[in-house]
């Protein structure tokens, strides 16, 4: 069928309309009209070239729609869905309970297999986390969608599939803070927010964002940070937010994937404390700290997506915020496909949301 698609090329160069047509879901696989998809970092860094992703291709992770047509048990014409992560459902660690893990992701989320091809027959790379969904239609293995119901726009959902369910869920399923603990979020981004809303939504005491974007950092106490720290002209930050704290802290979330901010992450924390990395770095970035810092106890881990399983994380999320405790709509604005990949960089909307039906 045709459909349309915004192209990714390569480094630098905006995402372009184009016509296309893509084939019919196979067994175990369904046809999805979006309705509105999310602009993730990874987007970015896959334009960049950072990420083993194919180019030219159709980027997209963070869809939400209709189902169309269906080829899979469970699912009808007409459900509104939600697409979560890929996983294969016969590895170890999805038998583990693990999708997050799935051994198979890279080639899930990266394989670029060849389903969707411009009109003149040239094939682009699609699939991107199993669905590159910076177009109007996908086609997605049945087990990464998510069936909700919702008074929320459809278009605004698929925020849920990764960036927003990162950072939530690694407070949520990984941190899970004790009562009383402090718990610290560097990088104030969509990542980082949720982590903040989903802090709030637990028994710890003390929340402080650190970022260095003042009307970032104003949201983030909007949502739920008992502190925050603007680090611009702080010479050592680690101890200016173990102060905030009032000592070491219990929990740190990483978001920025940077390698100065994660070693001030590592050591803003205590003894038995947990500094859990969430944010994607550039691939040459490394990770220096002292031996020492995991003496005493500490911890340092990385934590994929935010961990658990989307079937569970999104519709929670979704029901947090039909009550106003997860208001993630807030940070949502949307914009046309050659702003997409450049948005969030420019930092007026913290979540940009493409909706490809606009532009048709
Ligand atoms: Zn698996
Ligand atoms: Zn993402």
């Amino acid at each position: 069928m045709k459909i349309t698609v915004a192209v990714t090329d390569g480094p630098a160069q905006p995402l372009r309309l184009a016509e296309a047509t893509i084939g019919e879901p196979q067994p175990g696989e369904l046809l999805v009209r979006l309705a509105g998809t999310g602009v993730c970092h990874t987007d970015a860094m896959a334009a960049a070239g950072k990420m083993p992703f194919p180019l030219p291709g159709v980027l997209g992770h963070e869809g939400a729609g209709v189902v169309e047509s269906v080829s899979a048990q469970g699912f009808a014409p007409g459900d509104t869905v939600v697409l979560g992560w890929p996983w294969c459902g016969q590895c170890r660690n999805c038998y583990a309970g693990q999708p997050r893990y799935c051994v198979n992701l890279p080639s899930l989320l990266f394989g670029g297999k060849r389903t969707i091809h411009l009109t003149d027959g040239t094939p682009l790379h699609g699939g991107f986390f199993g669905q590159s969904s910076f177009a109007t239609h996908a086609i997605v293995d049945a087990r990464t969608a998510v069936k909700v119901n919702t008074s929320l726009p459809l278009e605004a959902i698929g925020t849920l599939g990764c960036g927003f369910s990162a950072g939530a869920g690694a407070v949520l399923n990984n941190a899970k803070p004790a009562p009383g603990s402090s718990l610290v979020v560097y990088g104030a981004g969509a990542v980082g927010l949720a982590a903040v809303m989903a802090a709030r939504l637990t028994p710890a005491t003390t929340i402080v964002a650190v970022d260095r974007n003042p009307q970032r950092l104003a949201l983030a106490a909007k949502l739920g940070a008992t502190q925050t720290i603007d680090v611009n002209g702080i010479r050592n930050v680690p101890r200016a937010v173990r102060e905030a704290c009032g000592g070491p802290a219990d929990i740190v979330i990483e978001c920025t994937g940077q390698e100065k901010v994660i070693r001030q992450a590592i050591e803003t924390i205590g003894m038995l404390g947990v500094c859990c990395l969430v944010g994607t770095g550039d691939p040459t970035t490394e990770l220096r700290a002292h031996q020492q810092s995991t003496q005493w106890g500490r911890s340092i881990r990385g934590c994929m997506g935010g961990e658990g399983q989307s079937h569970t994380l999104v519709p929670a999320l979704l029901t947090l915020a039909e009550q106003g405790r997860f208001p993630f709509t807030e940070l949502i604005g949307y914009i046309p496909p050659a702003e997409a990949l450049t948005a969030a960089a420019a930092g007026e909307i913290i979540k940009p949301v493409l909706q490809m039906e606009t532009y048709i």
